[in-house]
Parts: C-alpha cells; sequence; structure tokens
C-alpha cells in the first residue's frame, strides 16, 4: 500500500478536483480527505477516522455504503461482459431489466428510459429531446427553456445553464441565451415578509406567467425544476406550488421536465419527488439514486406522450441522432438492478419517510430556537439549518464569516460530515436513505455543538 505522504504529493501535483479552490489545494493550504472505505451510513479515510456521512457523498449513496449484493452483481457483470453498447436496438439483460424496473417505479404513463452518466448529461439530453419534440411539431420557435433561480441542474454547458446560480455562471460565459430563470420558490427569502405560503406560490406563479407573457408561449419549450431544490439549498417548495405551476405550463402547452436526480428513487419518502407531490411531468431526469453511486448511470424518462412524437420524429427524420458510448453500460445497468432491489427488500423509501421527518423533528427541538438559526425546513431525507446574523431581521452574516463553512468544518471535527450549500450560510443534509434513528440523533447533536462553537 502506498504510504499517505505520497498519495497526499500526487494528489496535490497531479489530480485536478472539481469544485475546489486549486491554487490553495496545490499550496497545500486546503486539506484533502483520502478515503478508503464505507458501511452503512459511515466512511472511514486514510488516517483512520470513522465519519457519519450526513451527505450520502453528493446525495447520492442511498442504500448506504459497503453494500456487498450490489458489488457483487458489478463484479458478476463484468466478468460476463464488461461493455456492449446500446445503439441501433443492442442491449443486454441488466439494461433491459433495469428498463423494466424504472418503468414499473415511475409515475403512470412514464415508460420510455434513455439512458447517460451523470445528471448533467441526462439533462442535456432532455433538451435536446424537448427542442427534437418541437421540430417534429414544426414549432421551431418554442425552443426557450424556463428554470430557477437556485435550482441546480448539473454543470455542462445547457446543463449548467439552467442551473441558477451565479457561481456556475460568472467564471463561464454561461448561461446560454435560450434559458430564462424565473423566481426562486424559497419562502424563507420571501420578498415580503407578510406573505403567507399560498402569498408566495401565488407570488412565483405571477412571476412565471409574466415570463410567458413577455416571450410569448410560442417560444416556449419546458419548464425544468427540481421537486425540492436542492444544491440551492434544500428548501421544499411553498404550499399548493406545484399544481398552480403545473396548471400554468398546461395552458400554455410547455413542457415539465422534473429533475429527479436527488429526489428520484426514493429520498422524499416516496419512489418519486412526483408521486409526493402530485407532479405529472413530461420527462424525469434521474441519476444518483438509480445506482446509489456504485457505478456512474443517469436517464431521461420519457412519457408516452413525447415518446410518440419521437416515434413519429423518426419516421419523418431518420435514426434518433443523439447517443452515447456508454448509454447504459451493462455495469451501470447490473448496479442499477441489484440497487433498486435492495432498495425494496430493506424497505428504505419507507425508512427515508420516517427517520428523515425524524431527523428534521429532532433538528427543529435542538436548535431551532437558536438566535442565529434562521431556520430548520426538511422534506423527507433531506434537511438543512439556515444560518444568519440576525433571525428577526433574517438578516444573513457577511459571506466572509464563513460561518456556513465553519460550522461545517467543526462538524467534521466531532465525527459527522454535512454539506455547506454553496450560496448563503445554509447547512445541508442528506444522509444515506438507510439511517437510523440514533445517528439522526449524532447528526443533530454534532450540528448544536457546532453551531454552538462557532456563533
Ligand atoms: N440535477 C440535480 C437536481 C442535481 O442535484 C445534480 C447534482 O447534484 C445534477 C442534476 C447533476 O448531476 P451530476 O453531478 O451527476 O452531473
Amino acid at each position: 500500500m502506498l504510504r499517505n505522504d505520497q498519495l497526499d504529493q500526487w494528489d496535490r501535483d497531479h489530480f485536478f478536483h472539481p469544485s475546489t479552490h486549486l491554487a490553495q489545494f496545490s499550496r497545500g493550504e486546503a486539506p484533502n480527505r483520502i478515503v478508503s472505505g464505507g458501511e452503512g451510513s459511515f466512511i472511514t479515510d486514510r488516517d483512520g477516522r470513522r465519519l457519519l456521512d450526513g451527505f450520502a457523498g453528493l446525495y447520492c449513496v442511498n442504500v448506504g455504503y459497503g453494500r456487498t449484493q450490489i458489488a457483487e452483481a458489478i463484479a458478476k457483470q463484468a466478468h460476463e461482459l464488461a461493455y456492449y453498447h446500446s445503439y441501433a436496438g443492442h442491449g443486454t439483460e441488466a439494461s433491459i431489466t433495469l428498463s423494466k424496473m424504472v418503468a414499473d417505479r415511475a409515475p403512470e404513463g412514464m415508460n420510455h428510459i434513455y439512458y447517460g452518466l451523470s445528471g448533467s448529461d441526462a439533462n442535456e439530453t432532455n433538451i435536446k429531446l424537448v427542442w427534437y419534440y418541437n421540430n417534429v411539431l414544426e414549432r421551431p420557435e418554442k425552443k426557450k427553456i424556463i428554470s430557477r433561480k437556485r435550482g441546480y441542474h448539473g454543470s455542462g454547458l445547457m446543463s449548467g445553464s439552467l442551473t441558477g446560480l451565479g457561481l456556475f455562471h460568472r467564471q463561464f460565459d454561461l448561461p446560454f441565451p435560450q434559458v430564462l430563470h424565473t423566481e426562486s420558490p424559497y419562502y424563507y427569502r420571501r420578498p415580503d415578509e407578510a406573505m403567507s405560503e399560498a402569498d408566495f406560490t401565488a407570488h412565483c406563479v405571477a412571476e412565471l406567467e409574466a415570463m410567458i407573457e413577455r416571450e410569448g408561449a410560442g417560444t416556449i419549450a419546458a419548464f425544468i425544476g427540481e421537486p425540492v431544490l436542492g444544491t440551492g439549498g434544500i428548501v421544499p417548495p411553498p404550499e399548493g406550488y406545484w399544481p398552480a405551476i403545473q396548471e400554468v405550463l398546461a395552458r400554455h402547452d410547455i413542457l415539465l421536465i422534473a429533475d429527479e436526480v436527488v429526489t428520484g428513487f426514493g429520498r422524499l419518502g416516496t419512489m418519486f419527488g412526483s408521486d409526493h407531490f402530485g407532479i405529472r411531468p413530461d420527462i424525469i431526469t434521474i441519476a444518483k439514486g438509480l445506482t446509489s453511486a456504485y457505478a456512474p448511470l443517469s436517464g431521461s424518462i420519457v412519457s408516452d406522450k413525447v415518446w410518440k412524437i419521437l416515434e413519429q420524429g423518426t419516421d419523418a427524420l431518420g435514426v434518433f441522432g443523439h447517443g452515447w458510448t456508454y448509454s447504459a453500460h451493462p455495469i451501470g445497468a447490473a448496479a442499477g438492478v441489484a440497487n433498486l432491489t435492495l432498495l425494496d427488500e430493506l424497505g428504505l423509501v419507507e425508512n427515508a419517510g420516517t427517520v428523515g421527518a425524524y431527523l428534521t423533528r429532532k433538528m427543529k427541538a435542538a436548535i431551532g430556537d437558536h438566535p442565529n438559526v434562521g431556520e430548520v425546513r426538511g422534506e423527507g431525507m433531506l434537511c438543512a439549518v439556515e444560518i444568519v446574523e440576525d433571525r428577526a431581521q433574517r438578516r444573513p452574516f457577511d459571506p466572509s464569516r464563513k460561518a456556513g463553512p465553519s460550522i461545517v468544518a467543526r462538524m467534521l471535527e466531532h465525527g459527522v460530515i454535512a454539506r455547506a450549500m454553496p450560496e448563503g450560510d445554509i447547512i445541508g443534509y442528506a444522509p444515506p436513505l438507510c439511517l437510523t434513528e440514533a445517528e439522526a440523533d449524532q447528526i443533530v447533536a454534532a450540528t448544536k455543538t457546532a453551531v454552538e462553537e462557532v456563533c
């Protein structure tokens, strides 16, 4: 085994890490963590530390670490057939079985799955699908996409444009001009203190209507949104939000893409976030929970309504001209089949609902009244604590104070991983769906101690 100091040197000299302060990392001013193992909700690092992973990697290791059932399925597939492509009707037993399993679990009328490798590339595919859809329907002007401020849809060129966070735009000349960002469903940051949740929903809907009016419904192809805003701050929608938004979209013949990269496969205590909120999407983006990150795999679940037009399109235009070498990669597909089987066997969707609610309830009880806690919010196995300088005014700390990152760093000292969300002092939690109540208590205790230490 390589020595830690050797690995550390190679890491700093050669490994170009994503979402990292490159200069500080090369100079050794920012820490690294070499992760070596995992079991259930815990990871271990090369320094021998055992950490409770309150963010399931990047909200993806839904069934937890160390599941031999998935590892064995991957190994078996690799031995039998590590790769064959899925172009022109080729497939494997794993990719076909997985498609059936996903269709069986998806909301009604959603039966066709296109595979990619990441949430970002799945959203690139989705935009191509809706553009293609309108080309087939001879509506070449209907191409703009409405996304939301604080939405997160990936960091490719189009998916990064869909993302509504400045960090992902400023440095890269994004967003593309076809993408528009409407109001974020972020009740805590509502424009007027006096607004009720229902008022705020009405405000979001009015903003959307005004945007459609301004641009012309004939120019807008689709609306994309996460059932619960994730990377933008873990924000459940205000009361009545999704039905009201859907009504507007349906009236203007605008397709709805539900980005369920985080919420898909159980995180909200239902198989999909769409089931949880009664959303009837035309396309669903899936990734993370599809394989619990045991292998990279993503997908676009396409409704029968859209599928029919895609079929019509190929009759008119010939072969559907979009494909990835690794689409439906057999190893990813085998991991997906084993993962979804395990999800059912262990009852993890239900566990996400009950233990997730427990986590948020306990978090509120422990720190909900702290003068620097603006809000504790949650939905299923997602929870967030928003830290503010002035609770009454909802006034944030100056970013230079780094309140959120400091709390997360302190929590690590207490053995628990949480995530400082990229904008605002928001501590995010998205533990594995197998979390126990005792582990939830540990997350709450570490948070309470860290908030008291930092604020
Ligand atoms: N969509 C959502 C809702 C996400 O949360 C993410 C990643 O966190 C993505 C898309 C992008 O997925 P990936 O990082 O696999 O490209």
